[in-house]
């Protein structure tokens, strides 16, 4: 059974980042009173509650927790970074922190932005279904290794009284991208974007920000005690496979 979520607290960790402003709008949209934790400010907006600091202190989550009735982790430090130190740290710690001061604080929902390349190992997956496809024993880089851990962390805090759920997206695009389309944009300028990998047929699942943050919402609205929802991973995706 589906619950709206209409006038009900939830608090977007990572929510001054691309998919978190995104899923701000989306909330709001549905009547939520929306709170953001993020280390950083990037927008003004007077309907939210904004609290900046880093989730990785629990004294500093606390205060943005308090009355929540679903929390939506959507921070990580940027997969470019390759700063294992901070993936470990942030990823994996700060998502058990978080999971910590959300049973601490009473909260009982929890959705997670995970990542499609959890399950990859560099082979085409073609019609994939969750509960076939088991985590990548040799995952493509570090960033994808602490998703795992942070992935495992959360779907196995889920319980009676504490529902989660991961949400899988790949390549997200959409307005105020800053990374996917503008990187590939500036690498085919520069001419560095001249070969073919593979047998030029592989597909990739980019997915519009829009079906992503559709995507949480349904998931938070179905998070609710004997939900098959609860404790399992959700790939989102457009349509139709773009071919790259
Ligand atoms: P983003 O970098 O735009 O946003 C991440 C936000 O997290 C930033 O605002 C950043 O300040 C915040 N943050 C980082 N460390 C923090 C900390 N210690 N405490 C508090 N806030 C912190 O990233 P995004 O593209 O919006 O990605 C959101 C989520 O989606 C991430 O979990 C990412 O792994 C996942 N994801 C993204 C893509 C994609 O293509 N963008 C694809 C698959 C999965």
């Amino acid at each position: 059974m589906a619950a709206s979520l209409k006038g009900k607290k939830c608090l977007i960790i990572g929510g001054c980042g691309f998919l978190g402003r995104h899923l701000c709008e989306g909330l709001l949209e549905k009547g939520c009173s929306v709170q953001v934790f993020d280390v950083r400010t990037t927008f003004e907006d007077s309907r939210v509650k904004f609290f900046v600091g880093d989730l990785c202190k629990k004294e500093e989550l606390k205060p943005a927790l308090d009355g929540v009735y679903c929390v939506f982790h959507c921070a990580s430090p940027a997969p470019l970074s390759n700063n294992k130190t901070l993936f470990y740290k942030v990823n994996y710690q700060g998502t058990k922190t978080i999971i910590e001061a959300c049973k601490e604080a009473g909260v009982k929902r929890l959705v997670l932005t995970s990542s499609a390349s959890v399950v990859y190992e560099g082979k085409d997956i073609r019609n994939g279904r969750e509960e076939q496809l088991t985590y990548a024993r040799k995952p493509l880089d570090y960033y994808t290794e602490t998703k795992i851990l942070q992935e495992k962390a959360v779907l196995e805090a889920n319980s009676e009284d504490f529902h989660t759920v991961a949400i899988r997206p790949h390549g997200i695009f959409g307005p105020r991208d800053l990374q996917l389309v503008p990187i590939a944009v500036d690498l085919a300028r520069k001419g560095r974007s001249k070969f073919i990998v593979g047998d030029g047929k592989n597909v990739v699942d980019f997915t519009y920000v829009g079906n992503v943050v559709h995507g949480h919402i349904l998931a938070a609205e179905h998070l609710n005690p004997g939900s098959p929802v609860c404790g399992k991973a959700y790939h989102i995706t457009n349509d139709e496979p773009i071919f790259f």
